[in-house]
């Protein structure tokens, strides 16, 4: 079996990739434009498997897409690569429109024309999972906004499409081309919609590493408005777990929601990460005294929380971890890989690639 993954130098892909190398017997293509958030040094433990092939190809690149595609002759495409970052997207949402919505179209002509030469027993086996996100829903209402005793809704796969920012609409965009091929075209599709990633190799413009490598680095911990912002978090090796299980035995023309249980406001986040150092780089003063509150993101959603019954009926997964011991791990693996930190921080990574490092 060989899986054509996107994005594979990013922080989920990477952890994809790295998922099916050391659990699997399948073949790897990973196919990543390198922007700053690709970086093959999360990938090193893996390079040199055997199974592994690396591609530097931009999605919106039809004709090298059909190359690879001819050249390799995936089984299955497991479609990751996108612009992610909420932020970037209200600065310039430009890359997004480009790389989440035309680059997930040229894509998706490439995947219909190579699947549409297939023998008919390749065809019946072959997928296009796209990985997208629960922002695509909007927010849910808050529990600060709600009765004492009312209950609290959670997205499910049939929740209707709310999206906010630049981002979550060019992901709700890809996914409604997504079902439109598989609906007008037949493409044997999947969809998966995840709550909030964390875990290793995560690049520190994100909360959790940000928060990290700026504490121990004596530095302010910014948290947008009052920091009540609800996320639901999972950790990224469960993720890659679940996205290779709906890859190879997800029902085509199914959305699965995956998320971990873990409904936590953004300040408990930031305080659970600071208790942690205090216990394994105790100083004088707490961590948490480095926190500082600024003002919010425009559009902020107050909350996501996704009901994951779905996927753990039909397919038989759960997270295996909770957010305390993934958060744990996280936090160790940030204190225990100083290289890796030090190079995205300096921007090393990027030099390297171009053969000036
Ligand atoms: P990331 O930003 O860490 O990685 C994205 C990867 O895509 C990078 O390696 C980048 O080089 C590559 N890429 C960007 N533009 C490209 C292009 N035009 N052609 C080829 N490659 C390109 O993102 P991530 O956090 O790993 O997210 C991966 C996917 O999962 C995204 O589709 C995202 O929407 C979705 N998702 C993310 C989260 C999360 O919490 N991070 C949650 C749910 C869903």
């Amino acid at each position: 079996m060989k899986i054509l993954v996107t994005g594979g130098a990013g922080f989920i892909g990477s952890a994809v990739v790295r998922y099916i190398i050391n659990n699997t017997s399948y073949s790897v293509i990973n196919l990543d434009k390198l922007t700053y958030a690709g970086n093959l040094k999360s990938l090193e433990s893996i390079a040199d498997s055997g199974r592994y092939t690396f591609e530097q190809v931009d999605i919106c690149d039809a004709l090298e897409l059909k190359r690879v595609f001819e050249q390799y002759k995936p089984n299955i495409v497991m479609h990751l690569a996108a612009e992610s970052h909420v932020d970037r997207s209200i600065d310039g949402p430009g890359e997004f429109i480009k790389t989440n919505i035309v680059g997930t179209y040229t894509l998706l002509e490439q995947a219909r024309r190579y699947w549409s030469q297939l023998e008919a027993d390749e065809k019946v086996l072959f997928k296009f999972h796209h990985i997208s996100t629960d922002e695509v829903y909007g927010d849910l209402p808050h529990p600060d906004e709600q009765q004492a005793d009312e209950p609290l809704p959670l997205f499910t796969e049939e929740t209707a499409y709310n999206p906010s920012s630049p981002y979550s609409a060019s992901k709700a965009s890809s996914d409604h081309l997504v079902r439109a091929w598989a609906r007008t075209y037949n493409l044997p599709t999947v969809i998966t919609n995840c709550s909030n990633n964390y875990g290793p190799f995560h690049f520190p413009e994100k909360l959790i590493p940000l928060v990290i490598l700026n504490a121990i680095a004596g530095k302010q911990l910014p948290v947008y408005g009052r920091g009540n912002q609800i996320r639901d978090w999972l950790y990224v090796e469960d993720h890659a777990e679940a996205l290779v299980l709906v890859a190879t035995e997800g029902k085509a023309g199914s959305t699965y929601n995956i998320g971990g249980h873990n409904e936590k406001q953004n300040i408990e986040v930031v305080e659970t990460i600071c208790k942690l150092l205090d216990e394994v780089m105790p100083k004088q003063t707490s961590f948490s005294e480095q926190i500082i509150f600024v003002q919010d993101r425009p559009g902020h959603d107050m909350r996501y929380a996704i009901d994951a019954s779905k996927i753990e009926l039909e397919l038989n997964w759960k997270p295996k971890e909770t957010f305390e011991t993934g958060l744990r791990k996280t936090v160790e693996w940030y204190l225990n890989n100083e290289n890796w930190c030090q190079d995205v921080l300096s921007g090393n990574y990027q030099l390297e690639r171009l053969g000036a490092g």
